[in-house]
């Protein structure tokens, strides 16, 4: 009888069946090579082993196994699934997400999916026979060698205490490691003393004892709720404590815990290129039981590292970006989510458009595991959970040690201005504030949330403004190079001698961003070292540790940046925090506007002075009776949580609903227009009023497309899963419908 597969490929389709050949074995989660379509192959992953033969068409054999053991285990499998349910979309896109892309290759002949293929490195281990575990047997032999040959007695005996001088040692060990020679080692080998195996290189973790911080009296009771809290069943928790305030030091001891039970952990951190600080700061601690993971590192080692967790027996502690949550760990008894906020968690593009927060909790219940979300300032969402019990709750509130929560003082841009006291981008209270601060010989950073010399360019006698050809943007000035552009597409030109409008006058750049602050404040403290902090001066890695590195040996004075620096810093120096216009971030078109820029000004803040007290922020804003600038001059969380989650409940958006939207792209605006019109009558046949739209989206054409938006929102406490599969089955009809199908339909399960 013929067997058959079902084999999930790295692509946005279903699972194929594909015939398993005479004398292979396959079970689900192996990998393995199979030609699909005319001539491509691909690495797949089996699904599903049966013996249904399709009813259509030929079956393919498989043409061969790609490793020994199972590539994905069992939660994994799990998580893919879940995964492509609920995004919907393909277990396929999730395996393009979730597997180092050395682990997917193809090819279009054999030979060339076979240099794609990773291989991995492989080493020569020894050990001692099974016969000499047997302490008499062994010192039978060691007698023997001893008198007739001495180097091969010394070899052997050093296998033989490898690690442990009390005991035979019956494990392997790497024979680059020990200081015999190879063909002494060879020779007892042939005499059958040793054994020689070569297998994949993998790293020996010390039985260490970690150096555990000792927690302060608020600390203890927060981590003692915590832990009394997963013992009692609760799956999820909420840290909440203000920067500084140690929610790290509670993570160490809850990650230690872990370990010593041979328990595996993962700490998800947004954005690992900012966050090398945190994981030297677990060395520290953990040695080289840390293992990073991130798409910095090659291929070739995220491929070793997966394969090498996938044959961990568990212990392991893993700092990893959102595509850590993906990696094999057998015995995952802790997921930490540290800044569970940041919007870096959401992969936006291309599918599977997911939230890693939300799938690292899914995780962790698949696995029996618990997860723990830390930040200053929790998402509506998880604090929502938390308030209504669904989640567990601990709390720090205050800061660690003498350091204490900074000063904040609003500055009135325009009475700053009526008064003369405003030059260029600074009121006087911000620039006084920044002389005192360079004279005691601290440092300052300058937040404008806005890279570039300025967002754009305009004409001072029509008002003409550069446009992206492509898409329906401005297009953003630089400074450096006096170009423009777009910064959806990457479309870049010359800036115009003379308007190309009206002929008369010269275009002029207007607003400003980091670029020009750095400018600036160059100008009005020509004595000061500046730099600047953002995507256009980060060019590289390298680029980036230059600068964090100039700042924390003091070699900067101010540093000018956009977000970037909000993320994972803790400088010393740092006394005095500039937010230079708060109203851009308060005045977003996004429901979420108010609470970003609430956590953006609270995290930007909590980088002064966070070790010596007595740090200062400067907030300018045109609007200081904004009622939100007012909770974070008072930094209360729970005013602005209360604030916001009216608003929500009010207009109905989330935690109180669910949101999906869809894109529908297209070069022919009418067609599109028809195609929007059609699914949204459709869904509504379901949905009823639940269906807004079409409705132009805030950027209506991107790379000579156009785009149209339709929002799905479902009640929170509706089934999720009805909807998703009416929805499911409404956009399966749209996209075989003969006049649509060439409509492209982007899905995104709860945008951000
Ligand atoms: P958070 O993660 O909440 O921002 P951290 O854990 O990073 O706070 O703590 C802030 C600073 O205070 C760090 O430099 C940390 O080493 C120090 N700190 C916090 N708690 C302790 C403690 N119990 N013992 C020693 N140092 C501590
Ligand atoms: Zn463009
Ligand atoms: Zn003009």
């Amino acid at each position: 009888m013929l067997t058959y597969a079902d084999i999930v490929l790295p692509l946005a389709q279903p699972a194929y069946t594909f015939a398993v050949p005479e004398g292979m074995t396959v079970a689900a989660g192996d990998a393995v090579a199979v030609q699909f379509g005319r001539q491509k192959i691909y690495a797949g992953i089996v699904w599903r082993v049966h013996d249904r033969r399709p009813s259509a068409g030929r079956v393919k054999p498989i043409l061969r196994k790609l490793y020994d053991a199972p590539l994905l285990p069992q939660p994994q499998m799990r998580l893919w699934e879940w995964m492509a349910d609920y995004y919907l979309c393909t277990v396929g896109e999730v395996m393009r997400a979730a597997l180092p892309s050395l682990m997917k290759p193809s090819g279009d002949t054999e030979e060339a999916f076979s240099e794609e293929e990773f291989r991995p490195r492989m080493e020569c281990y020894v050990s001692l026979a099974a016969e000499l575990h047997d302490e008499e047997r062994f010192h039978e032999a060691c007698e023997r060698l001893s008198r007739r040959a001495p180097k091969q007695y010394e070899a052997l005996l050093e296998v033989a205490t490898v690690g442990d001088d009390t005991r035979i040692a019956t494990g392997e060990v790497a024979r680059r490691l020990l200081r015999a020679d190879y063909g002494v080692l060879n020779a007892l080998c042939r005499k059958g003393l040793l054994v020689a195996r070569d297998h994949e290189r993998t790293v020996e973790h010390g039985r260490s004892a970690f150096r555990l911080p000792e927690l302060t009296a608020h600390q203890q009771a927060a981590l003692e709720s915590l832990r009394g809290q997963f013992a009692r069943g609760v799956h999820t928790a909420l840290l909440q404590g203000i920067t500084g305030s140690g929610k790290t030091e509670i993570y160490i001891h809850l990650i230690a815990e872990v370990l010593e039970r041979g328990g595996d952990v993962l700490l998800l951190v947004p954005e690992i290129a900012l966050t090398a600080q945190l994981i030297e700061r677990m060395e520290r601690i953990f040695g080289s039981r840390v293992t990073a993971y991130h798409s910095k590192l090659t291929g070739r080692r995220r491929s070793e590292t997966y394969l090498r967790l996938n044959r961990s027996a568990g212990g392991e502690f893993i700092v990893g970006a959102r595509s850590a949550l993906f990696l094999p760990l057998k015995r995952l008894e802790l997921v930490i989510v540290d800044e569970e906020h940041d919007t870096s968690y959401k992969q936006t593009d291309p599918a599977p458009r997911y939230q890693a927060r939300d799938c690292a909790v899914m995780m962790a219940r698949i696995t029996g595991g618990h997860t723990l979300l830390g930040s200053a300032t929790p998402s509506l969402e998880t604090w929502l959970n938390a308030r209504s019990g669904k989640y567990g709750y601990a709390q720090l509130t205050e800061r660690y040690g003498a350091a204490r929560p900074p000063v904040i003082y609003l500055s009135d841009t325009l009475r700053a201005a009526r008064r003369g006291e405003r030059t260029a981008h600074f009121n006087k209270l911000l620039l006084d504030k920044i002389d005192e601060t360079l004279r005691r010989g601290d440092q300052v950073m300058l937040f404008q949330n806005r890279r570039g010399f300025s967002p754009y360019v305009e004409c001072t006698e029509c008002g003409w403004t550069a446009r992206c050809p492509n898409c329906n943007v401005t297009l953003t000035y630089h400074k450096n190079g006096h170009k423009l552009v777009c910064h959806y597409c990457g479309y870049t030109t010359d800036v115009p001698a003379k308007c190309p409008a009206c002929r008369v006058a010269d275009v002029v750049p207007m607003g400003f961003g980091t670029e020009k602050v750095e400018e600036e404040i160059a100008r009005l403290f020509p004595e000061a070292r500046v730099a600047r902090l953002d995507r256009d001066s980060v060019t590289s890695e390298r680029a980036f540790s230059v600068i964090v590195a100039d700042v924390e040996a003091r070699r900067t004075d101010i540093l000018v940046g956009t977000q970037m620096i909000t993320k994972g810093f803790d400088f010393a120096g740092v006394s005095l925090v500039g937010i230079l216009n708060a109203d851009n971030l308060t005045n977003g078109p996004d429901f979420r506007a108010a609470e970003r820029a609430f956590q953006l000004m609270m995290q930007v803040a909590g980088r002064a002075g966070r070790r010596n007290d007595g740090g200062e922020v400067v907030i300018q804003t045109s609007d200081p009776t904004n009622p939100l600038i007012r909770q974070v001059v008072a930094g209360d969380y729970e005013a602005m949580a209360r604030g916001q989650l009216a608003e929500r409940q009010a207009f109905f958006y989330p935690p109180y609903a669910r949101l999906t939207a869809l894109t529908l792209r297209h070069r022919d605006p009418a067609l599109l227009r028809e195609g929007a019109m059609a699914l949204a009558d459709g869904l509504r046949v379901r949905f009823g009023r639940r269906v807004l739209g079409p409705m132009a989206p805030p950027v209506d054409r991107i790379r000579g497309e156009y785009l149209v938006g339709l929002l799905l929102k479902i009640e929170s406490g509706a089934s999720s899963a009805r909807a998703r599969e009416l929805l499911r089955s409404e956009l399966k009809a749209f996209a075989a419908h003969p006049t649509f199908k060439s409509i492209t339909v982007v899905v995104d399960v709860d945008p951000q």
